[in-house]
Order: structure tokens, then sequence, then C-alpha cells
């Protein structure tokens, strides 16, 4: 991993506010703010604020987090490091080392220039690499995986380096061992294994494959994969753009809901699981509950709404508190809880709030 220069040294920034630093661009100050460039401040930030008792907030590219208005009652550590590994042979691909403070897009881009397979349908996520293990980030039928090797972190409990492979690292959808003990890893780098390619991994989203004009199962040119896929997400709102309130949110607000195949509302999509459950569509049931794209901009002051392009992203429409974006996002889960008797959980990480 590359060191840090002297001018990107640790910073210290106290009272920085949360807002600057999401995508929803909301979030109180934060008591204290550390921006670690390197692997060693990241986790001397890290150890410092557990010795002395004080609560860690791990700031990635703010792009799935929802923060109180109140702030953050502790130190926000800012992962800002940086470097990329590569070494590969023909038949084992790319094993491809990057560090939790890369831009994730950046580093889909750089793939597909290199010919690395496996990540191009993920193009146009926000946030940073390290947090892409954490639930697992996945778009148009790949997510990360299908590609980890292993994540290097920092164990806060046993305050050791451990490594994980992919096959301990609990990955499920939108889940993973990080997930589901927060705060405890501190993710610093990740390693990916990538195929060597012209062309991208099978197609396996339907709308994907009509858009390339391929069919399911079929291949086609990696940076047409890319194209496609920034194409696709850009008219639904989901690639960031200051100038479109669409995206001024934290993606999909909630995963679509696993249950039990009783429980499936009638004409509901379903996707079967391996549990014998099934995966039925959280956008189709918000607006068969009468939450239709766009739903709370005609409303009070309008500064909270459904994306007016995706049924499942809550945005700011300038100037919305936390506080105003929850309470939409309680009428929409109570509304499709009343309909259907399906609970809808949410997917981005709330910090001092709770839905
Ligand atoms: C417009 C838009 C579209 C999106 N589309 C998708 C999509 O298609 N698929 C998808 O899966 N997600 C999507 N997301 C959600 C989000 O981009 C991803 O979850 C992303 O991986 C979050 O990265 P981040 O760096 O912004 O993390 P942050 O929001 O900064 O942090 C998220 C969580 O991870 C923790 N964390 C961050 N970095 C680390 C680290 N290095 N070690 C340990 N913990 C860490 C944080 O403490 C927090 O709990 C979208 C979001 C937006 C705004």
């Amino acid at each position: 991993m590359a060191e840090a220069s002297p001018e990107r040294s640790t910073e210290r920034l106290a009272h920085h506010r949360l807002a600057d630093h999401t995508t929803l661009r909301l979030g109180g100050p934060a008591d204290d703010w550390v921006r670690a460039s390197s692997e060693d401040e990241l986790v001397t930030a890290v150890r410092d604020a557990d010795a002395a008792g004080r609560p860690v907030l791990l700031l990635g590219g703010g792009s799935n987090l929802v923060v109180a208005d109140d702030g953050f009652p502790g130190v926000v550590v800012q992962i800002a490091t940086t470097g990329l590994q590569a070494e590969g042979d023909t038949c084992g691909g790319a094993y491809v080392t990057v560090a939790a403070g890369e831009g994730w897009d950046a580093f889909v881009e750089r793939a597909v220039t290199e010919g690395w397979v496996g990540l191009e349908a993920l193009s146009g996520i926000p946030g940073l690499v390290g947090a892409s293990p954490i639930q697992n980030v996945g778009a148009y039928g790949q997510e990360v995986a299908d590609t980890i090797a292993r994540v290097r972190t920092w164990d806060r409990v046993e305050g050791a380096f451990r490594t994980f492979a992919a096959a301990e690292c609990g990955f499920g959808y939108r889940t993973s061992r990080f997930k589901s003990d927060p705060g405890r890893h501190v993710v610093l780098s990740v390693t990916f294994q990538l195929r060597f390619g012209d062309l991208g991994a099978p197609v396996q989203y339907a709308e994907l494959a009509r858009t390339l004009g391929v069919g399911i199962g079929q291949r086609a040119p990696l940076d047409e994969v890319r194209r496609a896929v920034l194409s696709l997400r850009a008219g639904k709102g989901m690639v960031l753009d200051a100038a479109d309130r669409d995206t001024w949110s934290a993606g999909s607000f909630f995963t679509n809901p696993v249950v039990a195949c009783e429980e499936l509302p009638e004409g509901a999509p379903a996707w079967e699981q391996p549990d014998g459950r099934v995966k039925t569509s959280a956008a189709w049931l918000i607006e068969r509950a009468g939450f239709s794209k766009g739903y709370g901009l005609d409303r009070g002051a309008g500064r909270v709404a459904l994306s007016t392009k995706h049924t499942l992203a809550l945005t700011n429409r300038g100037g919305a508190s936390t506080a105003e974006l929850l309470e939409l996002a309680a009428e929409v889960r109570d509304g499709v809880r009343e309909r259907y008797g399906v609970a809808l959980v949410n997917e981005p990480v709330l910090v001092g709030c709770t839905l």
C-alpha cells in the first residue's frame, strides 16, 4: 500500500458536520474528527479512541449512512487510505489488493480498462472499496462476494490484525459478518480475484441483458457492460449527480424482503431462496401500498420525497432534516405492513437514530 505523503497526514477537525460527508447531505456535527490517510493512522486513530472509551464512527463515502440531526458524540474516523497492488498469472487471474479508502467506481473503471472480469456490473455504485464487503454490495446480477478473495481488518475486540478468506466473511444478500457485528472490524484492504478477459461475466440480470442485446447467461464486452450499467443507473437516479436531487439519497432505503411462501402477497414478484423462502420486491410492495415515485413532493415543504426516478430511494430535496427523512421512511414502512403484513428493513446504517 502507498505510504501517506506528509501533506496528507492525519487531520483533526472538531465539529465537522456529517451533512457535508453523506450523500443524503444530512447529519449533525461530530465531537471529534480524524482523517486517516495511511493504514497506520487509521488503526492508531481507532485504537486511541477505543482506549479512551470514546464512540467511533468509521466513515467511507457516506453513501449508506443516515446520521442523526444531533450528530455523533464521539470520533469520526474518515478513511482516506490509498493504494492498489495487482499480481497475476494466467491460471488464477489477477489478485488485486485495494486500500479501503480508494473510490469504488474508480476501481471498477480501472478493472474494466485492465481486462479484469467480474466487477463491471457494479459500475456506478458510490462509496469506497473498504465498505464494499460490509453489506456485500450488489447490482445487476453481481455482488462483491463473487470476486472477493480475502478481507484484511483490524479487530477492535481482539486488538489484532485479522484476515478473513471469502468463505469466512459470512456473505449473504446485503450482509456479511462485518455488518452483523457492527463496528468490530475496521476493513483495511480488500483482495479481489478477477479473471482476465475482454468479455464480462455472464449477464444474469434481465434488464441489463435486454439493454446489451444478449441472452441471460451470455457475455458482452467489459466496456459495453460498464456503459450500459451506468446508463441504466443514471436513468434511475442511482449515479451521484450534485445537480440532481433524485440522487441525494442513500441508494435503496429498504432491502427486498425474504418471506415464507404463504406470506407472499398475491401477484408479487418472487425469487426462490436456497432455504425454501422467497425474496420479493420492496419497490413493488411500496408502489402498491400507495407510495409512487415522487411521493412527498407535494406535501408540506416537500423537503423529503421518494425519488421521482426510483421508488426505493428516499431523497433530500434540499434543506431537509434527518427527522423528516425518518418520518417518511416510517410512513412507507408502516403503509406496507398495514397493506401486506410484510416488514420492510432499512438498508442504510442508522447512526444515533432509529426507525
Ligand atoms: C445513489 C446511490 C446508489 C447506490 N447503489 C447501490 C447499489 O446498487 N448496490 C449496493 O449494494 N449499494 C448501493 N448504494 C449504497 C452504498 O453506496 C454502498 O453500501 C457503499 O458500499 C457504501 O460505501 P461508503 O464508503 O459510502 O460507506 P459509508 O456510507 O461511509 O459507511 C457504510 C457503513 O460501513 C461502515 N464502514 C465504511 N467503511 C468501513 C471500513 N473501511 N471498515 C469498516 N466499516 C466501514 C460505516 O461505519 C457504516 O456502518 C447506493 C448508494 C447511493 C447513494
